[in-house]
């Protein structure tokens, strides 16, 4: 076999990114379970040991069944690559004898099938054994099918003509054909920015104006202290699938919604909601979302530089599991291995989404009441059975929040 430098480096950061992976979740595991027994006492008035322990049990139960999918994901994704599963699949789409690029469209949705195939025993476990268990769940097997069909047809719709599009500008124009591509992409995620509440989100979700009455007259009232305008305020029915809450804003410009999840609404008062969504505003005030999507385009723009620099590279593809290199090939094998290398990024990504967050905390503190930003996350974190006693390491390395106890002790700074 040839390309065995690419092989090896390529295996080596697979290795070393399984090994993280696994002594950071064995770490969190037991942290979790030595701290089973007793509520933080910064919490114990708010939550009790019952409902503490059912934290645990559910984050513990994650945890092990993660290892086992994660260990099969590991599989496939080694039978898909250096197994030559790729392989395999490229020469299915090629015995169909159609034109470069509709044989690559026929190898994406070959693909799609069988990755999601593969994914499906995954996502049945865990919302309808784990989330089950937990009281969690409330998808009907009904739910769960027209929402793997619409998300189907949706790849269809949606990822066909940009796959379509993309093939084409990588055959027809030249070797600035990456420059093209992350434009054309870019300019479709926005489109879609735009699109996504209107059009795409109420495919799975119903969305009601939000009701006359306190909680709206807070919001007005908050919105207005801020100086910020939104093309409305919406409830959805998140309740019918699961019983965790959240709020959030989609759109921008002129577009731009506020969504409360039902379950939140349900389950906080005036004054928690208010928190809540004045800790949302700080995102938007402190410009994190506009930077997130700044710092999206740059991640694209330099792949696809990346990509354009290595696709005439055979070595490194077929250090990676791919002989018949075509536009197509090269495109998955990139898009596939990437997450191997970029792993090593995670803890980066995570502390500046926690400084983010702590900003946003801040910003509510002067907009609303710490106090009740407090109460609100403390029933969130119970309602969501959200662990108070992750492994310090494994929050430091993955978490985008800041883990339970530093947060309530920064807001309480504001009290
Ligand atoms: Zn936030």
């Amino acid at each position: 076999m040839q390309a065995t430098i690419y092989t090896k480096f390529f295996l080596a950061a697979l290795f070393l990114k399984s090994l993280i992976e696994s002594v950071l979740e064995k770490r969190n595991l037991n942290h979790i379970l030595k701290n089973k027994e007793v509520v933080p006492a910064k919490f114990s008035t708010q939550i009790s040991l019952a409902d503490h322990q059912k934290a645990a049990n559910y984050s513990a139960e994650k945890i092990k069944v993660n290892q086992y999918f994660h260990f099969f994901d590991l599989v496939i994704f080694l039978a898909f690559t250096l197994g030559g599963g790729l392989e395999m699949l490229n020469l299915k789409a090629l015995s169909f004898g159609k034109s470069e690029i509709l044989t690559g469209l026929i190898f994406f949705g070959l693909l799609g099938i069988i990755t999601s195939l593969l994914s499906l025993p995954q996502s049945l476990y865990f919302t309808f054994v784990i989330e089950e268990k937990y009281d969690f769940n409330k998808t009907t097997l009904k739910t769960f099918i027209a929402d793997r069909l619409k998300g189907a047809a949706l790849a269809i719709v949606l990822g066909g003509p940009i796959a379509y599009g993309i093939l084409w500008i990588m055959e027809k124009l030249g070797n600035f054909w990456w420059l093209y591509a992350f434009i054309f992409l870019a300019v479709i995620q926005l489109l879609l920015v735009f699109i996504y509440p209107t059009f795409i989100a109420p495919l799975f979700n119903k969305f009601s104006p939000l009701e006359e009455g306190e909680v709206k007259e807070k919001i007005l009232n908050l919105l207005n202290r801020c100086g910020f305008k939104s093309s409305g305020l919406f409830v959805m029915d998140a309740s019918k699938r699961s019983g965790h809450g959240n709020a959030y804003f989609t759109g921008f410009g002129n577009n731009k919604r506020i969504v409360f999840y039902d379950t939140l609404i349900n389950s906080l008062d005036s004054e928690e909601v208010e928190a809540v969504l004045a800790h949302e505003l700080g995102h938007m005030k402190k410009k994190h979302i506009l930077k997130g999507m700044i710092k999206g385009f740059i991640m694209s723009f330099l792949g696809f530089a990346l990509i354009g620099y290595l696709k005439n590279n055979n070595l490194f593809m077929q250090g990676h599991g791919i002989q018949s290199i075509t536009n197509y090939t090269v495109l998955t094998i990139f898009s596939m291995v990437a997450g191997v290398y970029t792993f090593f990024l995670t803890p980066l990504s995570a502390y500046f989404s926690r400084k983010y967050e702590y900003e946003a905390d801040e910003f509510a503190s002067q907009n609303a009441k710490a106090s009740k930003l407090i109460s609100a996350l403390v029933k969130m974190y119970k309602d969501n059975a959200s662990s108070l006693t992750p492994d310090p390491l494994y929050s430091k390395f993955y978490f985008s929040h800041p883990p339970a106890l530093e947060r309530v002790s920064y807001l309480e700074k504001f009290n």
